[in-house]
């Protein structure tokens, strides 16, 4: 492939815009690229745009940027397809989860037991679903060789109903594992001395594998437990992989789970935010937690306000480098975070940590990498039907993915008591989806400890179709069918 044309499908995504233009002009193999960037949004689009222009600029990059606001336009002819869009945006997560909780569903109808994190919605969020059925058709017609790449969430509903309704290559990724460098560092391991692996379904891994030179890591672990676990205290809400949580259920499980996995487990860690502080740590109770989940919107919020505001000042001053941003956002009192982040794009070693774009470069050049890819399972976790959606370890190559064998296999008591469940949701999600049968959504509810009556559950579903934006919802759920 000669000059690959990639494509980003929400590219003013508060969390992927900058960090996957900031790898395309980190990686010399796709120096030629031709990339798509496509949103409805026209300002974001249009600030994204421009920093991606002056940035490629000044790194000397001979890629080029082109927007686009139609589908068609932006995936025909794309070889590969990274979709970060989210339909209705944290602002429709939000209403959904106020109305539910004046119904008595602390944290959102959408919060169930193993997927509690907080915009990972797969029961009323009906628009994202469609908006990856749409994204997945029209590169069946439009670009049929296309990959296409999964960054939105759900990851593991999402890249599920892709694979089993759509023909087409398909991927989803998470950076959840990189939790594991953080364990390692308090185990004081060398990296490359570790051995590990992953398996289960995105935001459900579990560290099948651990070994130290050559020796099981464990005990390392609970040593660590045994001394240092007393004094353990988060630094941000999203750190957990050491929590209380996170070792109650290493201890329950016989391994432990990896990054957002500690997140999503049973309502026994997350009734209220009281619990919740006693099981993620003060004060802020984990990332899902009403304070928690502030503390990350509102991260979110600026980065998208200091996007603009970059683009802006770019636009206004065509003579502005990057580096003179930062001086310039100091001056106008700008958040601190404005600078670092742009420290980090101006540093030429530092790439983000998100697999996409290293996944195009492996496929384009043939350099085999190791990531961790959502797949379908095809016999990799034999407990689990083959089309549904496993997060593993694999290679990558010019041939495509080639994922481990998982090695040593998952406890029981994760397959049956974690997987299990957490599979059975996905599958009430994807049937109410596509069949539009709503007594699958009252019939998730019923076996929700919160649900006290059957009035609950209607009134709740009531209130949500009734939303203006959910008209298409509602009428998918009232007519019964397929989307
Ligand atoms: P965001 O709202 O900031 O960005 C989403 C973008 O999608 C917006 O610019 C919006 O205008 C655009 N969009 C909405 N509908 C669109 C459509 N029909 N076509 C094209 N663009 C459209 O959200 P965010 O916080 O950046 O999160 C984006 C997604 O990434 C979410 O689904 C989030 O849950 C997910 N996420 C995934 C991971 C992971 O590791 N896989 C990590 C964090 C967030």
């Amino acid at each position: 492939m000669v000059r690959p044309r990639i494509t980003i499908i929400g590219a003013g995504s508060a969390v992927f815009s900058l960090r996957l233009l900031n790898d395309l002009c980190k990686t010399p193999g796709l120096a030629e690229s031709r990339v798509t960037l496509m949103d409805i949004d026209r300002e974001r689009l249009d600030s994204v745009f421009t920093i991606a222009a002056k940035y490629a600029e000044e790194a000397g990059a001979s890629l080029t940027f082109r927007k686009s606001e139609t589908l068609e336009e932006a995936v025909c002819d794309a070889d590969f397809v990274i979709n970060t869009a989210m339909a209705g945006g944290h602002a429709y997560l939000e209403k959904v989860r106020r109305i539910s909780e004046r119904h008595g569903y602390y944290r959102g109808i959408d919060a169930q037991e193993f997927n509690m994190v907080s915009d990972y919605y797969t029961f009323s969020n009906y628009h994202q679903l469609l908006l990856f059925l749409t994204i997945a058709r029209a590169i069946e017609r439009w670009a049929p060789n296309a990959w296409y790449i999964q960054a939105a969430n759900p990851v593991f509903e999402g890249v599920t109903l892709v694979t089993r309704t759509v023909p087409i290559k398909a991927v989803g990724f998470c950076h959840g594992h990189h939790a594991l460098d953080g364990l390692m560092k308090a185990l004081e391991l060398d990296p490359k001395e570790v051995d590990w692996q992953v398996a289960g379904f995105n935001h459900g891994i579990w560290l099948n594998r651990f070994r130290y030179r050559g020796e099981d890591a464990y005990p390392l672990l609970d040593r660590w437990i045994e001394k240092r676990a007393g004094a353990w205290s988060p630094k941000n809400p999203f750190d957990d992989q050491l929590s209380p949580v996170a070792l109650d259920m290493y201890r329950f499980y016989g391994v432990l789970p990896v990054g957002d996995t500690a997140r999503n487990a049973t309502w026994r860690y997350h009734r209220d935010l009281q619990t919740k502080q006693k099981w993620y740590g003060e004060p802020w109770g984990g990332a899902d937690s009403e304070l928690g989940w502030k503390w990350y919107q509102d991260g979110l919020n600026r980065a998208a306000e200091m996007t603009k505001e970059a683009a802006r000042l770019l636009r206004e001053r065509s003579e502005l480098k990057l580096a003179h941003l930062i001086p310039l956002g100091t001056k106008l009192g700008l958040p601190p975070e404005f600078g670092q982040e742009l420290e980090k794009i101006l540093d030429p070693a530092r790439k983000s940590g998100e697999q996409h774009i290293p996944f195009i470069e492996a496929l384009v050049h043939g350099q085999a990498a190791r990531f961790v890819v959502n797949i379908p399972n095809n016999g990799l976790i034999p407990e689990i039907p083959p089309d549904v959606v496993v997060e593993v370890p694999a290679l990558v190559d010019e041939s495509g993915i080639h994922p481990e064998k998982i090695e040593p296999a998952l406890p029981r008591r994760v397959i049956k008591y974690y997987l299990y469940p957490r599979m059975m949701r996905m599958e009430m999600a994807l049937e109410a989806f596509l069949t539009g049968d709503l007594r699958v959504l009252r019939e998730l509810l019923y076996r929700d400890p919160r649900t006290t009556s059957d009035e609950q559950v209607e009134a709740v579903l009531e209130e949500i179709l009734n939303l203006p934006e959910n008209a298409a919802m509602r009428a998918h759920y009232t007519k019964g069918r397929g989307p």
